[in-house]
């Protein structure tokens, strides 16, 4: 399967250097030219003129300080296969085992700040995958569900996440179109693997007033990514925002 890749709407514009792998500091041995600070600062700036590129699709200039300092925070590289550290802060996406990937961080950072997490709140994630956007959403709420498919993407990233110390997370290995009824109502439901629909389920375990957040289309091709808001009175509104190529949403529900 191929990696899943933002909607290109302009030429990337190319990378700072012609071969990673040389400039690699978290490779064993190396001296490196530029330390994991360094890397960690041009991917945040890269995210921020992304942003700024693609702002008439946002609707806005830049995203929340608290995400961007979420993100800058997030060890991406414990996040992905150890062939592929050196890639670990390239704003691109990246295979992760199992066919799946870790989205690109301009599109965690995008889809964090549309959720517009708040400190009290308790957010339910569909497709764990790396555990990397639970990390990002862990750094800015006070609890994170998170619900794999894959047995051993699930277990993996539970562990990591452990190992990391993130506290607040809990993933479990399921459909995650069935959503978490024990830890219902969400505050914010992040869905980041695609379906032609937002499941029924997940509508009805998202708090009033709040957001839901998924790639919506069908899988394979692009799918526009849509902030859903529920109500006062339940009722719900959709606004969409970016194309984007995710992953699709897998399982029976
Ligand atoms: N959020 C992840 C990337 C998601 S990739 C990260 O930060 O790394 C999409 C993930 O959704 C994959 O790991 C895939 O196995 C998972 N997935 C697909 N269908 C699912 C389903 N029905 N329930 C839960 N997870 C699912």
């Amino acid at each position: 399967m191929p990696i899943a890749a933002r909607w290109r709407l302009e030429p990337r514009r190319a990378a700072c250097y012609a071969d990673p792998v040389m400039f690699n500091p978290l490779r064993r041995g190396g001296r490196p030219p530029s330390t994991v600070a360094d890397l960690r600062a041009r991917l945040i700036a890269e995210v921020e003129a992304e942003v700024r590129e693609t702002s008439r699709y946002l609707g806005k200039d830049a995203l929340a300080p608290a995400v961007i300092a979420a993100l800058a925070r997030v060890p991406r590289h414990a996040f992905v296969p150890p062939e592929a550290e050196h890639l670990a802060y390239e704003n691109a996406p990246l295979a992760i085992g199992h066919g799946q990937t870790i989205s690109q961080p301009y599109i965690v950072a995008a889809m964090t700040d549309m959720l517009e997490p708040r400190p009290a709140d308790a957010v339910l994630e569909i497709g764990t995958g790396s555990g990397y956007q639970a990390a990002v959403l862990a750094e800015l709420v006070k609890q994170v569900y998170s619900i794999e498919l894959a047995p051993e993407l699930a277990a993996g990233a539970a562990e990591r996440l452990a190992r990391l110390g993130y506290r607040n997370v809990e993933v479990r290995q399921g459909d995650g179109a069935l959503g978490w009824p024990e830890h219902a109502p969400f505050d914010g439901i992040m869905v980041t693997a695609a379906a032609p629909e937002v499941p029924e389920a997940l509508l009805a375990q998202l708090k009033a007033g709040r957001r839901l957040v998924a790639p919506v289309g069908e899988p394979g091709e692009h799918q526009e990514l849509m902030i859903v808001e529920k109500g006062p009175q339940g009722e719900v509104y959709q606004r969409v925002t970016l194309p984007v190529a995710f992953v699709p949403l897998r399982g029976g529900s």
